[in-house]
């Protein structure tokens, strides 16, 4: 027993350590604080019938890398997990129980749902207003702040997104001293919009994973935050490129702005956030550290419920085809499960390479943020013998930058954490579930068909050449940015997702 329990204790140390990850699939979710509310289901109500706006893949059974004998594999992997070992056993209700305390935990800690009026208040008082954009903007923005140490530090775009954090919120995080960090968004919404003074003030609610490196020593948190965002009523957007590359809002240069606020560049002022959002304020409502159980290896809680279905997809769907003559939703749906599967392929190889081509920069940041942490963990999470089951959509957005469709993706695929060595640490055979996947295309302009094979959506050339930045080597196009075509933008997991 004694010797039992002494190698009990690292493996559970290495569940523990694994356990933060361990329900992320691609999908990233369940790694911030837990939080959902699964016991109001009131939220789901508003799904419609909408029985063509599916494609049901029930019967062809497609797969991102499985084949029966990863099938066959799964079972003895199970039979070896399940029947093999008494320490397994043992692991296996502790995990079950961190799954319970999961559920403890989140009961109120739901983002709410944002409000109609506050799109409304956005859209008339910020010109050209774009949620796409926006939602990126303040995760690119909110996690330089953070990288850069409030603008001060030396890490990568210090200067960039200065004109960007108020004088004051440089001011507090320069006298915190706050050691800069990795850290990557798990969720993002936003809580609140008013006017005030000629301003037009959003609350956006994050959770976070935060990653701080002391000496040699790292530890993780995950914070809960709400920032507001301020920027002049009626200044107009500027296009997607420019905002996400930070800098001068007026000439793009990233220089320590004059004492009085102005660009050295170009003499604009702009310190006050004069030309577009500036983050005035960060309040943090909870930072816990990482430690044994926070998550788990959840039950799927959202998988059953209903599809929450937004009441003008219809209109919407024919607004779309009608700027996009060529576009059917057999076409649309297959590039959709082209990058799904592309993307748990990557997942399951550790290879960031086959999700770059796919994803936003922002998207995209995340999920290497999550493989770093598998590799670090020498763990492996391999999903097997994915069957995508159903694509349905579920919403249609449009702007004057982006066009946006969620779908909700249902699927199985057997789900299993492996060490460096390839042995079994947990998992499921044929778990389903389901996810909302948003995808964006830039508006306004003229697209070829959505192209569902694994080519380049600028050049057709094949994907084996797309850097780190999402450009394209044999064209030299940035093809990550939805100019091209259909890109992911947002997973969210279905307990979560509101519309
Ligand atoms: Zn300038
Ligand atoms: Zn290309």
């Amino acid at each position: 027993m004694r010797q039992q329990m002494r190698w009990l204790l690292p493996l559970l140390v290495a569940l523990a350590l694994l356990a933060p990850a361990a329900s992320t699939r691609a999908g990233g979710g369940d790694t911030y604080s837990g939080g959902s509310d699964y016991g109001g289901s009131s939220d789901y109500g508003g799904s419609s019938d909408y029985g063509s706006s599916s494609y049901d893949y029930s019967s062809s059974s497609s797969s991102g890398g499985g084949t029966s004998e990863g099938g066959e594999l799964a079972i003895l992997l199970i039979f070896l997990f399940i029947g093999g070992l008494t320490v397994l056993g043992v692991a296996v209700q502790h995990w079950d129980r961190r799954s319970t305390r999961k559920r403890a935990m989140a009961s109120g800690k739901m983002l709410p749902a944002a409000q109609p009026y506050m799109f409304e208040l956005l859209n008339t008082h910020v010109g050209n207003f774009s949620r796409v954009m926006f939602d990126a903007f303040v995760r690119l923005v909110y996690t330089r702040y953070h990288e850069s140490q409030g603008g001060f530090g030396s890490a990568g775009n210090a200067l960039a997104v200065a004109p960007y954090l108020s004088p004051a919120l440089r001011a507090k995080f320069k006298a915190a001293g706050d050691e800069s960090g990795w850290i990557v968004v798990g969720a993002q919404r936003i809580t609140h919009v008013a006017l005030a003074e000629g301003r037009i003030i959003a609350h956006v609610h994050i959770k976070a994973n935060l990653r701080l490196k002391t000496g040699d020593k790292f530890k993780r948190q995950l914070l809960s935050e709400e920032l507001r965002f301020e920027r002049p009523v009626g200044v107009v957007s500027r296009e997607p490129e420019k905002v996400y590359s930070l800098g001068c809002p007026a000439c793009g240069a990233s220089q320590e702005l004059t004492l009085r606020g102005t660009c050295p560049s170009c003499g604009t002022a702009i310190g006050g956030g004069e030309l577009d959002w500036q983050l005035t304020g960060i309040k943090t409502l909870a930072r816990t550290d990482v430690g044994e159980g926070v998550i788990s290896q959840a039950a799927e809680v959202g998988t059953n419920l209903p599809t929450v279905v937004d009441p003008r997809l219809k209109s919407r769907w024919r607004a779309l085809t009608s700027r996009d003559p060529q576009l059917t939703q057999e076409l649309l749906l297959a590039r959709f499960k082209m990058i799904f599967e592309a993307i748990q392929k990557g997942w399951t190889m550790q290879d960031a390479g086959l999700i770059r081509p796919h994803e936003l920069d922002t998207l995209y940041d995340m999920h290497v943020y999550w493989l770093a942490r598998f590799k670090e963990e020498r763990i492996r999470n391999v999903l097997e013998n994915l069957k995508v089951k159903r694509i349905e959509l579920a919403k249609i957005d449009h702007d004057a930058w982006y066009d946006a469709v969620t779908v909700r993706i249902r699927a199985q695929v057997d789900d299993f954490y492996v060490d460096a060595e390839g042995n079994p640490l947990a998992g499921e055979a044929g778990r389903e579930f389901t996810e909302y996947w948003t995808f964006i295309r830039r508006s306004g302009r003229q697209h070829g068909v959505p192209r569902a094979k694994l080519e380049c959506p600028s050049c057709g050339a094949a994907l084996d050449k797309v850097n780190q930045a999402g450009i394209c080597e044999y064209c030299g196009n940035k093809v990550v940015t939805g100019d091209f075509d259909w890109v992911l933008a947002t997973i969210e997991q279905d307990e979560e997702y509101r519309g």
